[in-house]
């Protein structure tokens, strides 16, 4: 899988993919990620890309015809460009399992008040948001979509099963976790863990991940119970 992340920060986006499993993933192939500086699509001498907003109002606004450019130079006819954006739906692990069988990416980052609509209009398949909440710029979403997506992809994270049995997969949280030592701070770890009788792990690990999910995500029980 491929993704190209086009914003005025590629810096910002390169230190994360130097660490770990996205490191490890870029290194055995199973993921390509480069950065797109927009500036560099400025048909301004100061390579400007922003201008005041029309209307007024406070903030600057990226100009369509950069951010036009940048797409229309690294798009291929098989390519999803995506505009994070707190205007998008909310990205769900159902999202980012879909997003993994994409072969090439355009993540499009915005910063100040964001991009001159006509450019998302033109140019943009989806949006796309990371929360409830505003951030001062796309970067750090895309780095989000970048490690969910990542997840997903056969090979990334060596563990399938682990991947499985994580928080939401199945609609609720994980259930706790535990490792040596076997008492910590006067603390022990729950005897069952310990037992060897796997049946009733099972079960315990499955009564704590619905009891923790009720007290803390309510929501989540009644979707499960609603499927
Ligand atoms: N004026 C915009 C609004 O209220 O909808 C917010 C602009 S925000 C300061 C600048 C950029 O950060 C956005 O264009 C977007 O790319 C990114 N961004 C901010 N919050 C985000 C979120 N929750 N999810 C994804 N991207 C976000």
């Amino acid at each position: 899988m491929e993704i190209e992340v086009l914003s005025l920060f590629p810096h910002y986006i390169e230190g994360p993919l130097k660490e770990s499993i996205l490191k490890r993933a870029i290194r055995n192939n199973l993921l390509q990620i480069s950065t797109v500086d927009i500036r560099d699509f400025s048909s301004r001498k100061d390579r400007r890309v922003d201008d005041r907003p029309f209307g007024g109002g406070p903030g600057m606004v990226m100009m369509a015809e950069p951010v036009v450019a940048a797409i229309r130079a690294t798009r291929r006819d098989y390519s999803r460009v995506i505009y994070l954006s707190p205007q998008g739906p909310l990205l769900t692990p159902k999202k980012a399992k879909e997003l993994a069988t994409v072969d090439h990416l355009i993540l499009l980052c915005g910063h100040y008040e964001g991009i001159d609509q006509r450019a998302i209009e033109s140019d943009v398949d989806e949006e796309l948001s990371i929360g409830d909440y505003v951030l001062t710029n796309g970067c750090l979403a895309a780095l989000v979509v970048i490690d969910v997506v990542a997840r997903f992809i056969p090979g990334v994270l060596g563990n399938e099963e682990a991947a499985a049995s994580d928080s939401f997969e199945a609609g609720l949280f994980d259930h706790p976790h535990y490792t040596k030592p076997v008492v910590f701070e006067g603390n022990h770890v729950p005897d069952v863990l310990r037992s060897g009788d796997h049946a009733k792990i099972d079960a315990w690990r499955k009564t704590q991940a619905f009891e923790r999910t009720l007290r803390v995500r309510p929501d989540l029980i009644d979707k499960v119970l609603r499927q």
